[in-house]
């Protein structure tokens, strides 16, 4: 009997050994966390593009702050659970495959759902840093005063005070992680795309290093991407419905 689209995955999975998963906000819709690049997404909403980034948080700090904590700091977010999509490669990992995640999303899901190895390459909404020290917060701890600031002490008793940047990637800073997602992906035997439709770079080039050769490509998203012509399965829908099918307990 041929296997269905997800026994295949499932199957592909069982033969790996370097696995990559690559995420976007399409398998954090489904967790009630708003995708924001999608055709309704929060940053067709050009003030909110605009008010987050490093240019705005420099010129108007005071702003800046209530629009991060009216846009990311809210129960939306605050209050997620991790559905299956975040679930299965958690799943996989304690089953002891090699499961390294990159994801664009913000939010922490991955981790909430037990995986351990997870590059944020926007940075996450749950912490914060000086630019200046470098030093890093919790973002519960500074997100209560109007404009965070630095609290480091120098050896003299200097207080650093420069105002804090959130631990996400603003619009006009570049994305972490990409040289560590690089060397991942050219060394995969399966590569696992799911929720993005791969349309911002640097991040939708990411899958063309995959070794064309040995690795599996699999696209999990509900829209159509430019590179499901080259994967060698391509399962349409909402990521978790459609994941839910492998989780097992
Ligand atoms: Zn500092």
């Amino acid at each position: 009997m041929a296997l269905s689209d997800t026994e295949q995955l499932a199957q592909w999975v069982e033969d790996s050994q370097h696995i990559v998963v690559l995420t976007g906000a399409g398998i954090s819709t489904e967790s009630g966390i708003a995708d924001f690049r999608s055709e309704d997404g929060l940053w067709r909403d050009e003030t909110l593009m605009t008010s987050m980034s490093e240019g705005f948080l420099k010129m108007f700090p005071r702003e800046f702050w209530q629009q991060f904590r009216d846009t990311f700091w809210v129960p939306e977010y605050l209050n997620a659970k991790p559905n299956p999509a975040h679930l299965l490669p958690a799943m996989w990992e304690r089953r002891g495959k090699n499961i390294q995640i990159f994801t664009q999303n913000v939010d922490g899901l991955h981790q909430l759902a037990g995986s351990t190895k997870v590059w944020e390459l926007h940075g996450n909404i749950r912490s914060a840093y000086c630019p200046r020290c470098r030093e890093r917060y919790s973002m519960e701890d500074v997100i209560v005063r109007d404009v965070p600031r630095c609290s480091w002490m120098n050896i003299k008793g200097d207080i650093c005070d420069s105002i804090l940047y959130p631990g996400m990637v603003l619009f006009e800073q570049s994305i972490h992680h990409y040289i560590e997602a690089f060397d991942a992906v050219r060394h995969c035997d399966l590569l696992l795309i799911m929720g993005t439709s791969l349309s911002v770079d640097p991040v939708a080039d990411l899958p063309n290093h995959r070794p064309h050769n040995t690795a599996k490509m699999v696209i999990v998203n509900l829209a159509p991407t430019y590179l499901d012509g080259e994967a060698d399965l391509v399962i349409r829908g909402r990521v978790g419905e459609v994941l839910s099918q492998l989780l097992e307990p």
